[in-house]
């Protein structure tokens, strides 16, 4: 088998090599409980700290405003159902139709609550407009959650103008950060936002460890119950080991993400030129601002299952749509929400390239697209 090649960096990276090291004394040696009052708590206690300062820099809040969790799916489960939970009157939730799971399921939980969702569409390029929400809010809103990036089309959202729609009819904002955090510039202060998801294996972080990002006063009930971690807001000890390798990776990749993304538009841009002199017929979903690297591409008649099983003998990861979805071969729900033709639908596949793809990658994937479709 020739060399693997991994083009899904949308569904997870690899650990950050600094990341990995900071970890390592974490998960063995110093076991200490932060929770704990002697004295071999106050490292991890420290170190937690330091953690959550750092964090709080990547994204321009303060550090008593980031609350770690298991990832972006908790987080996401947490600004939904923690906000629908401390409603002081009857509120409802607007979102929309391609929010990945952790937000979808999420508010069909409430619904089950007699909790009032309403669920936007995106326009057929792949973006929430601000005319939909105002044509959808009204003041009896509580919250809006729209995600920063979609995962399936790498479509970037208008956050910052949906964000002061639902503040003027006095709702919170949600957004699901979680393909955005590492890879764009993000700010709380200047987005606006109220909740922010954001999860570490996204970003060169180890996997099952995340943050969500609560500002000061915002009212939210806890969704994981127990002891008094995350001020009284999410309970259970801490990840010590997963939280500092995702402060480090987060760091790391904001130092260098003008650098980073630089190099991988410039990947996308051979990867085009390259299909595009092989003669095959394809659309290429969503429009700019896209995530840097993450490609949507329809291949008309073709079967995306069958180049992602195609690809994969050849040593080759990519993936057909969200990869929390991989067993499922109808149409996303993300393709059904832009109202793909069936044809394109169906023969869609997502290469999502990042810091570590290469040019050879790159001419790899177009080769095997081209034998695999021709
Ligand atoms: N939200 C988005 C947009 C995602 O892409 C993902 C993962 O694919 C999640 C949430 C879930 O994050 P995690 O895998 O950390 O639970």
């Amino acid at each position: 088998m020739s060399r693997f090649i991994y083009a899904d960096n949308a569904a997870t990276t690899q650990l950050d090599k600094d990341a990995f090291e900071a970890m390592l004394p974490w998960l063995r040696d110093e076991y200490g409980n932060a929770s704990q009052p002697y004295t071999f708590a106050r490292k991890p206690k420290k170190v937690l700290a330091d953690a959550r300062e750092l964090i709080a820099q990547c994204i321009g809040a303060h550090p008593e405003e980031i609350y770690f969790t298991s990832g972006g799916t908790e987080s996401d489960n947490w600004a939904i159902k923690g906000t629908a939970l401390a409603r002081s009157h009857e509120g409802a939730l607007i979102t929309s139709a391609f929010e990945h799971h952790a937000v979808m399921h999420s508010a069909e939980a409430i619904e089950m609550l007699l909790y009032p969702v309403a669920y936007m569409w995106p326009d057929k390029n792949g973006v929430i407009q601000p005319e939909t929400l105002e044509n959808y809010i009204s003041d009896e809103t509580q919250m809006v959650s729209v995600m920063m990036a979609n995962n399936e089309l790498g479509t970037i959202q208008p956050v910052k103008a949906l964000c002061q729609i639902a503040h003027v009819h006095g709702a919170l904002f949600h957004t699901d950060a979680v393909q955005a955090v590492g890879h764009i510039a993000v700010n709380v202060e200047d987005l606006g936002v109220d909740m922010l998801s954001a999860s570490a294996h996204k970003f060169n972080g180890p996997r099952g460890v995340g943050f969500l990002y609560i500002r000061k006063g915002t009212r939210i009930n806890p969704y994981v119950n127990g002891g008094s971690q995350e001020h009284g807001l999410r309970a259970g000890t801490e990840n010590t080991a997963g939280i500092i390798g995702m402060a480090v990776a987060l760091k790391k990749n904001c130092d260098v993400m003008e650098a980073t993304t630089e190099y991988v538009l410039g990947l996308t841009k051979r990867f085009i030129n390259a299909l595009d002199a092989s003669g095959l017929q394809y659309v290429q979903n969503g429009v700019e601002p896209l995530l840097p690297g993450l490609l949507s591409l329809s291949f008309a008649g073709a079967d995306g299952e069958a180049i992602l099983h195609r690809m994969d003998l050849m040593g080759i990861a990519i993936s057909t749509g969200s990869a929390c979805d991989r067993v499922n071969t109808k149409i996303s729900h993300v393709l059904q929400a832009i109202r793909l033709d069936e044809s394109l639908a169906k023969g869609t596949i997502r290469i999502s390239l990042g810091k570590d793809s290469t040019n050879e990658d790159v001419d790899a994937l177009v080769s095997a697209l081209k034998k695999i479709i021709k």
